[in-house]
């Protein structure tokens, strides 16, 4: 099949092309024939057609033609066409010329021919070939015509289709400066619709002003030069467009129009002095920080560095771009700082460093280096490295020396501690030293003063003794003699003076009793009235005593003991200082320590005190007896009179209460003492007095009670008793014995012993007993000698201690209260 198939693609499907009737026509006028056609492969005949010719016939006698004409005279003998339809029957067709239409690429569009039903054996005429061939070349001319212009049309359409669509204004302007051509963007940039813009001259689309300013350049285009510059938008809206002027020649060489170019750039623009904005920022702030600044494209190339870097390392300016910044670097620094600026570079990581950096005078500064990447905030990828180098060369020779001193120091404080920890050792061993020693001045002055009062006590005690046995004299009498009479009031006056006995004693041992401070909340006002008798016959009749109590004095905490012995020994140390006689006043009050008072004192507190105050009219002191009283052992009085302890006794006990002791004293005058001691807020712990008059609890289960004595009289007393209150009463009259009662089988609900037992001793039986009787209750009947082996009367529970002399009512009441400890 050749190309001249009646299928054949020569002509795009559907394009009618140009009329080539008249060629036709023309044609069958030339060669004087019946018919003339052009026939074209896909397109429709033209031309005076014969009726009846078939498609068949048409593809046939269309392959006839050639280059040259073609010439059959007769159809019916030719052995081509013999045969076709349009021969063999109607319309009888007898004679063909033909001649093909030449394309360009060598391939015709098809062949023009003339037909005819009568045979012409002579042919065409010369003058009808000639014709024939002069249409076919015209018919072809319009065919080529018509596909160039189907193609440029196509062209042009692409043109537009792509100018709509770039993101451009595009326009084209003739001589007269007539918009002949824009695209929807440059009329839409000019406030027009796509189909407004064409047609119209320049200076009624872009406005009069504007066009006016744009005239020198349209003239330059218009002379044949490429105008470009970039347009604020005529509106003066911030829009700003790159526009070029390209000048287009028309065959002539002449400028026949001009196209206009713009692309809006107000996007960039903005970005751009954004950019600008930010460069300008960061510059401003990098020459204002007192660091050295610089920066690095993102592979760490350095291209910027502050004035405060240049000024440090005295190179000019730009010599320390790239890499020639790792020079001017201390060279043992260099691998170091290198490796971390690559890991950094690497992974992003912050970059820090110290090192030596030369300065321009070549001497090496520490220097602190930091560096951190500015990312892409879409992309996060890194942009750009700032860096600092901070000169820390002050800091870095402080750490130096300060770390050097540490050393010095550290050594220094272990030396001290050592000596410390020696002299610690002295010092403890000075104080263990000076507590024996104390305890023993405490007690030898407690003896001294225990002395002092024998004499009196003795002769009162003969008197009250007297009392009692001249009472129990007369009732023995008046028993012998049988009667009964007075027998009570004798009784009652014996008793009286034992109980008055009793209280002397009491007050003697415990007075004597050894202990260590016991701080209680004390009233003194009531501790010194308490004295009154003791401190008179003390003093004896030459003296006169006068106790000035203050009212709403605070209460103290102190070992009211001491306190007492504190007041004795002033008061005996005043007797001392008046042989002839005199006054001696005790006061108490209420003081105010306050600060300016305590400024002059090593080792008092401002506060509130209460003050004893004991004040006599002796012989007083004189100055340097005053700076020795408190010392220990300093006495003025003759060999066997005075122990010089007094004093430095009441001393410790100021002390050892927080509180403070002063002398004021004139020779011939007198001298006062004043002690103070700390003010105590809390309230006083009376101890329970018995109560007399209740009746005395009285044992209701037949509980045992076990009484070791060695004294057979106190031991049938106490045992005497206990049966009277209904108890059932085993006695043992020494330690052993009431151990072996202990550990064999049998009730026994209370042990009563005393402490001092020859042999085993009371504190000693239990100690045995409570192996075979744990939780075993004891009370233990103590005198004063034997307090100490209590350890200052710590007892386990279960136990409790009774000190002689005691009175019976009161013995009763503890005896029920340990066997029913409900009731105590
Ligand atoms: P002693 O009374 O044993 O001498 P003290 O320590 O009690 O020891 O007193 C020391 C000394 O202080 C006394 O020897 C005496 O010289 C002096 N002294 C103490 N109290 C008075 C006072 N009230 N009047 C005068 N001198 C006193
Ligand atoms: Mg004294």
């Amino acid at each position: 099949m050749s190309s001249h198939d009646a299928s054949g693609q020569m002509e795009p499907a559907g394009d009618p092309g140009p009329d080539l009737t008249d060629i036709a026509s023309l044609a069958r006028a030339v060669c004087g024939s019946a018919f003339a056609l052009v026939h074209r492969p896909g397109a429709p005949l033209s031309g005076l057609v014969p009726p009846g010719l078939s498609p068949r016939d048409v593809a046939a006698l269309g392959h006839l033609a050639g280059a040259a004409a073609l010439v059959v005279p007769d159809l019916t003998r030719d052995r081509r066409t013999a045969d076709l339809s349009a021969v063999t029957g109607p319309p009888a067709l007898r004679f063909y010329a033909g001649i093909a239409l030449p394309g360009l690429d060598g391939r015709p569009f098809g062949t023009l021919c003339v037909l005819d039903p009568e045979a012409r054996p002579e042919g065409l005429t010369v003058r009808e070939a000639e014709g024939l061939a002069a249409l076919a070349r015209q018919a072809a001319r319009d065919l080529r015509l018509a596909r160039a212009l189907a193609e440029a049309r196509a062209d042009r359409d692409d043109l537009r289709s792509i100018t709509e669509a770039a993101p451009a204004l595009i326009a084209a302007l003739d001589r007269d400066e007539v918009c002949r051509f824009a695209n929807g963007n440059f009329a839409r940039w000019f406030g027009f619709a796509p189909h407004e813009v064409v047609g119209r001259p320049l200076r009624a689309i872009v406005g009069e002003a504007f066009y006016a300013a744009r005239q020198p350049l349209l003239a330059r285009a218009f002379a044949g030069e490429t105008v470009s510059f970039e347009s604020p938008h005529p509106d003066a809206d911030g829009r700003h467009a790159l526009v070029r002027y390209v000048p287009h020649r028309g065959p002539d060489g002449a400028v026949a129009d001009l196209h206009f170019l713009g692309v809006d750039v107000t996007a960039d623009k903005e970005a751009r002095a954004a950019l600008a904005d930010s460069a300008l920022k960061f510059r401003a702030i990098a020459e204002s920080l007192p660091q050295m600044v610089w920066s690095t494209l993102p592979d760490g190339y350095h291209d910027y560095y502050n004035t405060r870097w240049y000024e440090f390392t005295g190179m000019p300016e730009g010599s320390t771009d790239g890499e020639g910044w790792n020079a001017i670097f201390h060279p043992d620094e260099q691998p170091e700082a290198w490796r971390r600026w690559r890991h950094s570079l690497a992974t992003g990581e912050l970059y820090e460093i110290e090192y030596r950096l030369r300065r321009h005078d070549g001497v090496y500064r520490w220097v602190l280096g930091r560096a951190m990447p500015i990312r892409d905030p879409a992309t996060g990828a890194i942009e750009r490295w700032f860096g600092t180098c901070t000169d820390i060369d002050d800091q870095v020779r402080a750490r130096e020396t300060l770390a050097q001193r540490r050393e010095a120091l550290e050594a220094e404080v272990a030396d001290r501690t050592a000596a410390l920890a020696e002299a610690n050792a002295r010092l403890t061993a000075e104080i263990e030293e000076r507590a024996r020693i104390e305890e023993a001045l405490r007690q030898s002055q407690k003896m001294e003063a225990v002395g002092q009062l024998t004499g009196g006590i003795a002769h009162d005690f003969n008197n009250l003794l007297t009392g009692i046995v001249g009472s129990l004299d007369l009732m023995q009498a008046r028993i012998n003699e049988g009667r009964t009479q007075n027998l009570t009031r004798y009784a009652g006056l014996a008793m009286a003076s034992a109980q008055r006995a009793a209280a002397l004693t009491h007050r003697l041992l415990a007075f004597a009793r050894r202990q260590p401070l016991e701080a209680r909340a004390v009233d003194v006002n009531r501790l010194v009235s308490s004295m009154d008798e003791l401190l008179r016959r003390t003093l004896g009749e030459r003296v006169q005593l006068e106790v000035v109590v203050a009212g709403g004095l605070w209460l103290t905490l102190c070992d009211p003991n001491q306190l007492e012995n504190a007041i004795l020994n002033l008061a005996i140390n005043a007797r001392d200082a008046m042989p002839e006689g005199g006054r001696l006043t005790i006061e108490t009050a209420n003081a105010h320590l306050d600060d300016s008072y305590v400024s002059s004192e090593i080792g008092v507190r401002a506060g509130q005190y209460v003050c004893i105050c004991v004040s006599d009219t002796g012989s007083g002191m004189p100055p340097e007896v005053i700076a020795r009283a408190f010392d220990p052992f300093f006495t003025t009085k003759p060999m066997g009179e005075g122990t010089g302890l007094g004093l430095s006794m009441i001393y410790g006990f100021a002390k050892q209460s927080d509180g403070h002791v002063r002398i004021y004293s004139e020779v011939g005058a007198g001298t006062t003492v004043k002690l103070y001691l700390p003010r105590h807020r809390g309230r006083i712990a009376d101890e329970p007095a018995p109560q007399t008059g209740l009746p005395v609890p009285r044992a209701e289960h037949g509980e045992t009670v076990l009484v070791v004595e060695d004294d057979a009289t106190v031991r049938a007393l106490i045992g005497e008793t206990l049966t009277e209150l209904g108890y059932r009463v085993i006695e043992a009259p020494d330690g052993p014995t009431g151990l072996r009662l202990l550990e064999a089988p049998g009730r026994i609900d209370l042990v009563v012993t005393d402490v001092g037992l020859p042999g085993l001793n009371g504190r000693r039986m239990i100690d045995e007993a409570l192996a075979a009787r744990p939780g075993l209750r004891v009370l233990f009947i103590t005198g004063y000698a034997e307090n100490a082996a209590f350890g200052n009367g710590h007892l386990s529970p279960g136990m409790r201690m009774i000190t002689k002399p005691f009175a019976i009512d009161a013995f009763a009441a503890k005896v029920r209260a340990m066997i029913e400890p409900g009731l105590d």
